[in-house]
């Protein structure tokens, strides 16, 4: 579904120059949720912003469902973001002055959506993240977590077939964050998504189908090690 082959991306800024993505292979399968697990500056969310097509690799390529995303010119990609792409990110990015459901139609209005058949459409995904009843609250009356299930309905409202997450628990205590993990994946499975998740909190590695370690701009083979839980004080 989506695949890398061998990515390169560099950024330079002024002498410097930053080798983020060094040699990337990887694949994500429909229904799949394979976690990017690496501390900060490993090149995550660079992965991520190459598989929505905002940034272009210098080399190698990214394809999703056989088109070469590397190389499509600005308005298909931006169609491809609309369409095929659903993102969520660490710090929700929700309109403060609208509701949740109108947040959560945001992707449906940007398509051409009339405003009732947004709310239609959306409605059931905000139900399917388990805050339905909270559909006419502002952002500011609801918990983290539940605001970032307002993201993810958002996301998700618009039908996408590739899920990118930027740290969506980066902002969450741990117990809001699991579930909202377990939420991705069950959402994932059920809906034959295939997901990406770029993230450092080491609970993801329970609900990802696969983990793939990411230092430095480059995969490890082996699989990520869970941090040792210290003992308590
Ligand atoms: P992560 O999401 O894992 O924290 P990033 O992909 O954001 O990693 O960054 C990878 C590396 O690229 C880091 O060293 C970061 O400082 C550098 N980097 C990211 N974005 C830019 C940019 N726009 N200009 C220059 N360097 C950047
Ligand atoms: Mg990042």
């Amino acid at each position: 579904m989506l695949e890398l082959h061998e990515v390169v991306k560099t950024y330079v800024s002024g002498d410097e120059r930053v080798r983020a993505a060094d040699g990337i292979s990887l694949t994500v399968e429909a229904g799949e949720l394979v976690a990017l697990y690496g501390p900060s500056g490993s090149g995550k969310t660079t992965l991520l912003l190459l598989a929505a097509g905002i940034l272009r690799p210098d080399s190698g390529q990214v394809r999703y469902a056989g088109r070469d995303v590397g190389a499509m010119p600005e308005r298909e990609a931006a169609a491809y973001r609309m369409h095929d792409v659903g993102i969520i990110f660490q710090s929700f990015h929700l309109i403060p002055g609208a509701t949740a459901l109108d947040n959560a139609t945001v992707k449906l209005l940007g398509r051409g959506a009339a405003r009732r058949d947004a709310r239609r459409r959306a409605q059931p995904w905000l139900d399917r993240v388990g805050i339905g009843s909270k559909a006419a609250r502002h952002p500011a009356k609801l918990s983290a977590g539940e605001r970032q299930r307002v993201a993810v309905a958002r996301a998700l409202a618009n039908e996408p077939r590739l899920l990118l997450a930027d740290e969506p628990t980066g902002n969450l205590d741990s117990e809001s964050g699991r579930r909202v993990l377990a939420l991705l994946a069950e959402i994932c499975h059920d809906q034959g998504l295939a997901a990406l998740l770029a993230t450092h909190d080491p609970a993801a590695l329970d609900f990802a189908d696969r983990a793939l370690q990411l230092r430095d701009g480059r995969l490890s083979e082996a699989p990520p090690q869970r941090p040792a839980i210290s003992e308590a004080p």
